[in-house]
């Protein structure tokens, strides 16, 4: 690891301390592969924490990247470029959405939802609507608002003064919402699965009760699906498995494959308060994003890739579960399509780093989700060999830490 150790001494003198990055330095990758400067080979499910959800190097986003990289790479928004029309076509094509805004990340798609339904309320209803209700235990961002969006209260010390009127409820619990909303709530806004706060999905029935409140209240809703869109949990959006279609969708992560690029996307009614000069990016849907992005969703769009979605994803919950059986590990495994969490049982409490070290030095990449959960976010193409192999190592890495203990 002398490589490594030389280059990561390098990088702590010059890089501002807010990662702390594990002893291992990738330099190429090929799908569900990952190969470091010393020549060893990793199994990647973590992908880039839900971002390479075609696996590493796509060849046909490569082939869209490098046939854009001869053409133009940025003009700016004073003008218009094809790429950018054809992936808001296609978005929009894919779901029932008829408007897109495109940012560099998910936090800034999160900004963008948040700054619209501020001045929707603004313009329909006057400067009092302007509560916005979210979650405990939430994650939307790290700017500033979606910080302060988001329920996981460390995220925001030590920022203050925070944007106001932010309120905070209870996740899956109706009756907590009933009682925090009134007609000074402009929206809510809430994850399909909470991803950073453990893997924890809504149920239907709570989806279904938030969206009724907003209705009641005409205050909008806002699905954050940075992590669980683009395929993560088997269908193309979250959204759609829960029967519920909120007013604005939030989409980056997976989006690009790697390639940076956030979306925002709503109704016709709803995007024309974003008049000219009202919200916008340097960046935001340049060519180069845009083709990426493209070539993306079409992937990702098919039904086949779809279905191997669902396919890895129980063969994943049956091995974890086996796992689990075998070492009393997990308690809890929760899958929604390849955005799958294990819960650590009550011995192996606040130990979830641990297992992802021992699963480093196996070659095998994993992540966590909070200090008790274990989360996989491999790429939607994993084949059912790998999963196995995956699974095998998964197996190993508990076994071997639980001696460690
Ligand atoms: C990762 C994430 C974000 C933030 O995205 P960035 O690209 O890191 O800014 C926002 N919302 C959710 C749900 C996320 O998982």
């Amino acid at each position: 690891m002398e490589k490594t150790d030389a280059i990561l001494a390098r990088y702590k003198k010059v890089m501002v301390p807010n990662y702390a990055p594990a002893r291992f330095m990738p330099i190429k990758g090929q799908g569900v592969w990952l190969e470091d400067v010393e020549g060893k080979k990793y199994l990647d499910l973590t992908g880039g924490i839900a971002v390479t959800g075609l696996g590493h190097c796509p060849p046909e986003v490569a082939a869209a990247l490098k046939a854009q990289l001869d053409k133009v790479w940025h003009v700016s928004n004073y003008y218009a470029n094809l790429p950018v029309v054809e992936l808001a076509e296609l978005f929009t094509s894919l779901t029932g959405f008829e408007r897109a805004f495109f940012a560099n990340s998910g936090s800034e798609a999160v900004e963008a939802a948040l700054k619209l339904v501020r001045r929707y309320a603004h313009d329909h209803f006057g400067p009092d609507k302007n509560e916005i209700i979210s979650f405990h235990k939430s994650f939307h961002g790290r700017t500033l608002f979606s910080v302060t969006a988001g329920g996981q209260e460390a995220y925001r010390t030590g920022f203050g003064p925070l944007p106001p009127k932010m309120i905070y409820g209870i996740y899956n619990d109706a009756d907590d919402l009933k009682r925090l909303i009134s007609d000074q709530c402009c929206a809510v806004i809430m994850e399909p699965v909470q991803g950073e706060g453990g893997v924890l999905p809504a149920t239907p029935e709570f989806a279904q009760a938030v969206r009724a409140l907003c209705d009641q209240h005409q205050a909008l809703l806002i699905f954050d699906e940075v992590q669980s869109g683009v395929g993560r949990t088997g269908s193309l959006f979250g959204y759609q498995q829960l029967g519920v279609m909120p007013d604005v969708l939030t989409a980056a992560k997976a989006l690009g494959s790697g390639f940076p690029i956030g979306a925002m996307l709503t109704s016709t009614k709803i995007a024309q308060v974003f008049q000219p000069g009202v919200h916008g990016s340097t960046f935001g849907g340049n060519p180069l994003a845009a083709v990426a992005a493209k070539a993306t969703l079409e992937i990702i769009s098919k039904p086949q890739t779809l279905a191997n979605v669902n396919k890895r994803s129980a063969q994943f919950l049956a091995g974890l579960q086996k796992i689990a059986a075998e070492t009393g590990v997990f308690g809890e495994v929760r899958a929604r399509g390849l955005l799958i969490g294990s819960e650590l049982s009550p011995p192996y409490q606040d130990k979830a780093k641990l297992f992802v070290q021992t699963a480093l030095g196996l070659g095998l990449l994993i992540l966590v989700a909070g200090p008790n959960v274990i989360r996989l976010a491999p790429s939607l193409l994993i084949s059912e060999e790998e999963t196995t192999q995956g699974l095998k190592l998964i197996g190993q890495a508990v076994r071997d830490t639980i001696k460690s203990l």
